[in-house]
């Protein structure tokens, strides 16, 4: 077996490098609150480094001009190279987030190399146009890359949401310059490393670390970035949107928060199914995902039977040691997440919503930083528990008297991510699904996910789509060219 190699100096050019003024701060483990390294803390002077390697890259040709079934072969291998070092990588991540070691092997290093390996296999498989017009022209409708890509993620799926982005934005030909969470940094370098040894040409796909409002707003706000793809809060992609505008107008594309609605209707086909949906998806990544069903909306007549089933399931879901291989549930990523989550715990008790299991701080002993699963019943719309996202395992129930009742007080929310609806109707639930303002409907179950579909939020959940063909529209402009046809014949 061979030690965990960590390593956090930023990767620019092809090579890892210190921060230009050396500059670190500390990666903490949440699993115990231990040190895990010391993380190059980027700023603009080195977002300009990378930003001028991608730009060299990207006008030299190195990559963009490679044929499509080139840059294929080496996505793939790139892919390979995820799977190959997979037990590291998960092994990083868990240490590094928090996530149960079953859940990192398992789920994101899987999914990051499926994502990888699909754009890879998909960019050879696109065609242009050309247009319609009068037989004395040709116009071709080409896509051609946009150029340099910045790409800012947040931690709770590192690898899998920086795969989400560089990857169709690598197969379509662009240069990346990606910058990780602060609070989860070290898998992006390895990722860096591994598509260098795949093939990725010096410069096209470079890392910085460092805080947001640091090395994040210098990428947001570079006058030589072409397009900023950004997963994260909706507060922050409010400030991409406003530093985009500000700089050069580049393309600013959102995947920002959700407080998705999970509607149970009395006639759903299988409650057993339901309730261990709704209470396995929101204590899933410790419920730090930004799709999780974290408004609970039970029709009134099964309400109390729902939540007597859902409490039943809780024990299964209590946290522990994420390095354990049993482990379902472990840490929040910092201690700052976890006294958010359960400042948001004390502001449902004191608007008088009902604590029905969690609550607390759990395994303090360890030094890391756990949460109880928790639920609350009685919740209201105009609780805070209810409008904002809190990012951790909390469930608040609600309830509802009929379809309209259900669609009205699901769609009362600034987010329209996901949602999901349970019914044996085949009309009720093409109704509701249609009434619903969110980017993904669930009919009868929630946890159907696929490379081949596209994600995202309406309202201020997001602006653009990851995943599927139809994210490869961040990454490709559209250029039209007329060529005239003077023809004898
Ligand atoms: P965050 O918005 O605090 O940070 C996200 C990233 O933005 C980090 O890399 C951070 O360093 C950077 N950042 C922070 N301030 C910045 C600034 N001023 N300028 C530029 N960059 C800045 O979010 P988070 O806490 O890391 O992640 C949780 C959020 O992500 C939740 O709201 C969640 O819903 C959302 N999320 C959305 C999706 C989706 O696909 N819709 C997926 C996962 C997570």
């Amino acid at each position: 077996m061979t030690e965990l190699q960590l390593d956090g100096r930023a990767f620019i050019n092809g090579e890892r490098v210190a921060a230009r003024d050396e500059q670190v701060f500390d990666c903490i483990s949440p699993v115990d609150g231990r040190r895990l390294t010391a993380v190059a803390r980027c700023g603009a002077v080195d977002i300009d480094a990378a930003v001028s390697a991608a730009r060299a890259a990207f006008e030299d040709q190195r990559w963009s001009a490679q044929a499509p079934a080139q840059r294929k072969r080496v996505m793939i291998r790139f892919a390979d190279l995820l799977l190959a070092h997979g037990d590291e990588l998960a092994l990083m991540e868990t240490l590094d987030m928090g996530k149960p070691i079953q859940h990192a092997r398992g789920v994101d290093v899987n999914s990051a190399a499926n994502c990888i390996r699909w754009y890879g296999e998909a960019i050879d498989k696109l065609y242009d146009q050309i247009a319609p017009t009068a037989r004395t022209a040709l116009a071709l409708i080409q896509r051609e890359p946009v150029g340099v890509v910045g790409v800012i993620v947040p931690w709770n799926y590192p690898m899998i949401m920086a795969a989400w982005k560089i990857a169709p934005a690598l197969a379509a030909g662009n240069s990346v310059v990606l910058k990780p969470s602060e609070k989860s940094p070290l898998t992006a370098l390895r990722l860096a490393e591994l598509a260098l040894l795949a093939g990725v040409p010096p410069g096209v796909f470079n890392v910085v670390t460092g805080f947001g409002t640091e090395a994040g707003a210098a990428l947001a706000l570079h006058m030589d970035v072409d397009c900023i793809a950004f997963t994260g809060s909706t507060r922050v992609g409010r400030q991409i949107h406003i530093m985009a505008a500000q700089s050069n107008l580049k393309r600013a594309w959102t995947e920002l928060g959700g407080k998705s609605p999970n509607i149970v209707f009395a006639d759903c086909p299988d409650l057993d199914k339901a309730v261990q949906a709704a209470v396995g998806s929101i204590f899933f990544n410790q419920g730090e995902s930004c799709n999780a069903p974290s408004r609970l909306l039970v029709q009134d007549s099964i309400k109390e039977r729902f939540l007597e089933k859902a409490l039943a399931l809780v024990p299964a879901y209590a946290p522990g040691n994420p390095l354990d291989p049993a482990t379902v549930m472990g840490a929040i990523v910092d201690r700052a997440q976890m006294d958010s989550v359960l400042r948001y715990i004390e502001s449902g008790k004191d608007e008088g919503a009902r604590l029905c299991s969690g609550g607390t701080r759990a395994l303090a002993e360890t030094g890391g930083f756990y949460i109880e699963p928790t639920i609350f019943d009685g919740v209201t719309n105009d609780m805070t528990i209810a409008r904002e996202e809190i990012f951790g395992p909390v469930l608040s129930v609600l309830s509802f008297t009929d379809a309209a009742d259900a669609v009205r007080q699901a769609n009362q929310s600034v987010y329209g991510l996901q949602a999901a609806v349970w019914t044996r109707d085949i009309n009720q639930a093409h109704g509701v699904a249609r009434a619903l303002r969110a980017g993904t409907v669930h009919v009868n179950q929630y946890d159907e996910d696929d490379i081949t579909v596209p994600f995202g939020g309406s309202k201020q959940s997001g602006v653009g789509r990851d995943k599927s063909l139809h994210a490869f529209d961040k990454y490709l402009e559209t250029k039209t060219t007329w060529i005239r046809i003077d023809s004898p014949v």
